[in-house]
């Protein structure tokens, strides 16, 4: 740390992203990347032409994206925004809804771990709910307590899903705040409450192209909610970075959206092998949460969470353990390919037969 830094910031713990490695080559299961590459056309439509336009500015309205986007999903582009990755949306929004101590923010205990981060970069008080003993969230504690709200449905890193009924009563209790639910994961078997923004002025759904969309390295994401809401984070985006998504992201959202079909295939066959795979962990003794996510949260009673991360990073295989102690035995692991899985399955029976 220099002496140059604001004091507001000198106690802040930044997030810690999970490993890109680039000593060795892993099967990588650890930051929730789609297995499979993007599709044909958003390869062919990143052309050199486009290349050679890099001499000039993107478009900062990101018009011809968000009325993609808008058509997909049946809204008007006023409803639609977009920026540089769904991070960015997250960070927008606690600058945009949340105020110190007087519109604090509530989320649960056990999610995504950039939300405390960002409480903490923006001085908003946070709400820091527990989860229910089986890791699931309880609605009920998200209903008129007087704050912002983050959910994650499906959550990470448990993958358990929230109904539309659940997250429509915690939208309806409560009208004078702004809910915020992140979906970045919803594509591989959740229900996404974008049809109800169209009902409740004070919902915002959060999406990405990082995970389904198998664009996790074009940094895109996008948001859905009533005109107003959306204004308000092009407000701040104006006031930070016009030009918030290069020429070439564009090209690459515009162009999946356009092949939605290609992307929901690959769903299907991730959700298959994620069934195939919590499958075949059970048959070793582990214990799997039920997850509707592109990844796997599971423990073992044979061995600790992070020995089992350890010896897999060993045998190049990278997946995800996170230290906080309420999680600690248990490893979040991505759904890739069935080979990529079927690798894992076999180190996984040779670890524990050398225990
Ligand atoms: N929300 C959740 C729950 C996530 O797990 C992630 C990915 N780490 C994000 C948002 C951010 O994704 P991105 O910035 O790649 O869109």
């Amino acid at each position: 740390m220099s002496r140059f830094l604001s004091s507001k910031y000198r106690d802040l713990e930044a997030y810690t992203p999970g490993e890109q490695p680039r000593d060795m080559k892993y099967i990588k299961l650890n930051t929730n990347e789609s297995p499979y590459p993007p599709s044909k056309r958003v390869i062919d439509a990143l052309s050199s032409d486009e290349v050679m336009k890099l001499n000039l500015y993107s478009d900062p309205t990101a018009k011809e994206l968000k009325a993609r986007i808008a058509e997909l999903y049946g809204v008007e582009s006023e409803n639609v925004f977009v920026s540089n990755g769904s991070d960015d949306i997250l960070n927008f929004s606690f600058m945009a809804f949340c105020e110190g101590d007087k519109t604090a923010v509530s989320f649960p205990e056990i999610s995504y771990g950039f939300y405390s981060v960002y409480a903490e970069l923006h001085g908003v008080k946070a709400n820091v709910i527990p989860l229910k003993d089986d890791f699931s969230i309880d609605p009920c504690d998200y209903m008129k307590n007087d704050s912002t709200v983050v959910i994650a449905n499906p959550n990470a890193p448990t993958g358990i899903a929230l109904g539309l009924d659940d997250i429509e009563g915690i939208v309806k209790s409560n009208p004078d705040h702004l809910v915020l639910v992140d979906e970045a994961y919803v594509d591989f078997g959740a229900q996404s409450a974008i049809e109800l923004t169209q009902k409740y002025s004070n919902l915002l759904v959060v999406c990405t192209f990082s995970k389904s969309r198998s664009l996790a390295g074009a940094r895109l994401g996008f948001a859905i909610a009533s005109k107003e809401i959306i204004a308000d984070l092009e407000k701040i985006k104006y006031s930070t970075n016009p030009y918030n998504i290069n020429r070439l992201s564009l090209i690459a959202g515009e162009m999946a959206i356009l092949d939605n079909g290609y992307y929901m295939d690959n769903c299907k066959r991730i959700v298959e092998t994620r069934e195939y795979t919590q499958n075949a962990l059970r048959k070793l003794g582990f214990y799997v949460t039920d997850s509707k996510a592109n990844f796997i949260f599971a423990k073992s009673d044979k061995i600790g969470g992070e020995e089992l991360y350890l010896k897999l990073k060993a045998r190049g295989i990278l997946i995800r353990h996170f230290s906080k102690e309420k999680i600690k035995d248990y490893n979040r692991i991505t759904v890739g390919t069935k080979a990529e899985m079927d690798s894992l399955i076999s180190a996984i029976t040779e670890i524990l037969k050398e225990l």
